[in-house]
C-alpha cells in the first residue's frame, strides 16, 4: 500500500441493544459506560474516530467507540457531560442493567499508522477518540495534544506506547475564546520534521479556526488532515466533516 493513504471501509448497519454492566466518573466531567450484550457480536470498529449512534427515544446521537473487547463481548463509550440534552439525560440515569439501542459504525477511515509525527487537536467530546488512538499507536512514535478542558481536574491519563506529550489548556486559566487558544498554542508547537497526521475534532467554529490556522496558516498538507465538527454551540445533534 502506499504511504499515509486513507482506507475507506463501509460496514453493515445494524441495531443492537446493549445492557450497562459498569458507570465509572473518570473525572467530574467524563463518564465511562460499559456495556455487554449478545447483540455485540459481528460489532466491528477498525478506525480510533468511528462514530455509533445511540439512541434515544427520537433522539439519536454520535458517539466514539472508545474500546471494544471482541473477546468479553463489551463495549465502552465516554461521555463529556454537559448542560443538557438526551445523550445527557440518559447519562446521568444510567446504571448496571439499563438498556441502550445503538447502530453503527456505518463506515470507517481508518488513518495509517505510517506517519512520522502526530497532532490531535481536540475538546472534551473528541477525548474519547483521543484515547483510543494513543491506545493504538505504535511504540515510541510522537504524538503531541492540545486538548481544551474546562479544568486541571479534566486532564485524564492514557496507556500509550507512543512518546505522548499533552498540553492541557484549562478554559478558567486559559479564557473561554477557545479557537483563539488553539490557534495560540500552533503557533508556540514546533512542527517537527517528517510527514505528521493532524487530527481536529472539537465545537464547530473552534475545528473550523484550528483547521484554518493548520491548512491555511502552517500549510500542512489537508491530505494529512482529518478535522471534524463534534458539536455546535446552541444546536442540537451537529455532526459536520470538514475535510
Ligand atoms: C463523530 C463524533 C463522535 C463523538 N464522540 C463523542 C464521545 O465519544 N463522547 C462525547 O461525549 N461526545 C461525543 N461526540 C459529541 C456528541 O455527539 C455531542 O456532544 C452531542 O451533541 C451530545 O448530545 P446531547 O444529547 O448531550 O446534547 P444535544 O441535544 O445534541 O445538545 C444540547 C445542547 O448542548 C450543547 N452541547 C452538545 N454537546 C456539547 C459538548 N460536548 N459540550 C458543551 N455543550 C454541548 C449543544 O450546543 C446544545 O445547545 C461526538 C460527536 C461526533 C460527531
Amino acid at each position: 500500500m502506499k504511504r499515509h493513504e486513507f482506507q475507506r471501509m463501509r460496514h453493515e448497519a445494524r441495531r443492537r441493544t446493549l445492557t450497562v454492566t459498569r458507570v465509572q466518573s473518570l473525572s467530574p466531567r467524563m463518564t465511562r459506560v460499559e456495556f455487554e450484550g449478545e447483540d455485540l457480536k459481528g460489532f466491528v470498529s477498525p478506525a480510533f474516530d468511528d462514530h455509533i449512534k445511540l439512541f434515544f427515544g427520537d433522539a439519536m446521537r454520535d458517539f466514539t467507540p472508545r474500546r471494544f473487547d471482541a473477546a468479553r463481548g463489551t463495549l465502552t463509550i465516554d461521555f463529556a457531560l454537559h448542560a443538557d440534552g438526551p445523550a445527557m439525560r440518559w447519562v446521568r440515569s444510567a446504571g448496571p442493567g439499563t438498556r441502550l439501542e445503538i447502530g453503527g459504525p456505518r463506515g470507517s477511515i481508518v488513518v495509517p499508522d505510517d506517519f512520522d509525527w502526530n497532532l490531535l487537536v481536540c475538546d472534551e467530546a473528541g477525548l474519547p477518540a483521543l484515547g483510543r488512538k494513543l491506545e493504538e499507536l505504535r511504540a515510541g512514535v510522537p504524538v503531541t495534544g492540545l486538548i481544551s478542558v474546562a479544568s486541571a481536574a479534566e486532564q485524564l491519563e492514557f496507556e500509550t506506547r507512543a512518546a505522548w506529550s499533552p498540553r492541557w489548556l484549562p478554559r478558567d486559566v486559559e479564557g473561554e475564546d477557545v479557537a483563539a487558544t488553539l490557534r495560540r498554542a500552533l503557533r508556540e508547537f514546533t512542527w517537527p520534521r517528517g510527514d505528521g497526521f493532524v487530527w481536529v475534532a472539537a465545537e464547530s467554529s473552534v475545528a473550523r479556526a484550528v483547521r484554518d490556522e493548520v491548512v491555511g496558516v502552517h500549510k500542512h498538507p489537508p491530505e494529512w488532515v482529518k478535522a471534524a465538527s463534534y458539536w455546535k454551540r446552541g444546536e442540537a445533534d451537529s455532526h459536520e466533516r470538514l475535510d
